[in-house]
């Protein structure tokens, strides 16, 4: 559960403080999906950065399955990010000359999952988003989707309690934007 109260952020431009969150409340349950809309600029980014905990704020509190994460040590804080959060960017941030299997068994690679985890974990979520039979094709041989969908596979490895999206969709096409969203929705 996540629980945003009358959260600030405030950016330095200059000599100048750019107030870009300004009493942000929300909660988002166990098992919600929520989406967050706005017009460029409005803040999105800034909002998904804090509650990836890749990002401070300036006043204000997040509680994160009740715990008070301005209280937390970088340590801590960075124990918490590897157990609790997943991060999906726009521009699916592949490896683009190794293969499917070998992009979605990385993060597992990289948080020391016990070698002989790694294949079966990665071949499991492969199945989920799909593409399990393009496990041996290399990266750039995807179309945007599909190189999204690994993306979001190599998350799940993870099994994060949560998992934040900035502008999944932004580089895709129509039918690669479908392709995520059902993915997404599916998942969850
Ligand atoms: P969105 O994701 O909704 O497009 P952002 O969260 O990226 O919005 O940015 C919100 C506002 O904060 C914008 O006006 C942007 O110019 C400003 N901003 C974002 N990052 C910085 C930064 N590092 N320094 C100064 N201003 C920033």
């Amino acid at each position: 559960m996540i629980e945003l109260r009358q959260l600030n952020k405030y950016y330095k431009v200059g000599k100048q403080r750019f107030h870009a969150l300004k009493d942000v409340d929300l909660t988002i349950g166990d098992g919600e999906m929520v989406a967050v809309v706005g017009k460029s600029g409005a803040g999105k980014s800034t909002l998904m950065n804090i509650i990836g905990l890749v990002d401070t704020w300036d006043s204000g509190e997040y509680l994160l399955d009740g715990v008070s994460i301005r209280k937390q040590s970088d340590r801590r804080l960075a124990r918490l990010r590897n157990e609790k959060i997943g991060f999906v960017l726009q521009d699916f941030a592949l490896i683009e000359d190794q293969s499917v299997l070998f992009n979605v068994s990385l993060p597992l690679i990289l948080g020391r999952e016990k070698y002989g985890n790694i294949k079966p974990k990665a071949l499991r979520v492969l199945e989920e988003v799909g593409l399990a039979d393009q496990r041996n094709k290399k990266a750039n041989q995807l179309s945007g989707g599909q190189k999204q969908r690994v993306a979001i596979a190599g998350v799940l490895a993870m099994q994060p309690q949560c998992v934040v999206l900035d502008e999944p969709t932004a580089m895709l096409d129509p039918q690669g934007r479908r392709e995520v969203l059902d993915t997404i929705e599916r998942l969850n």
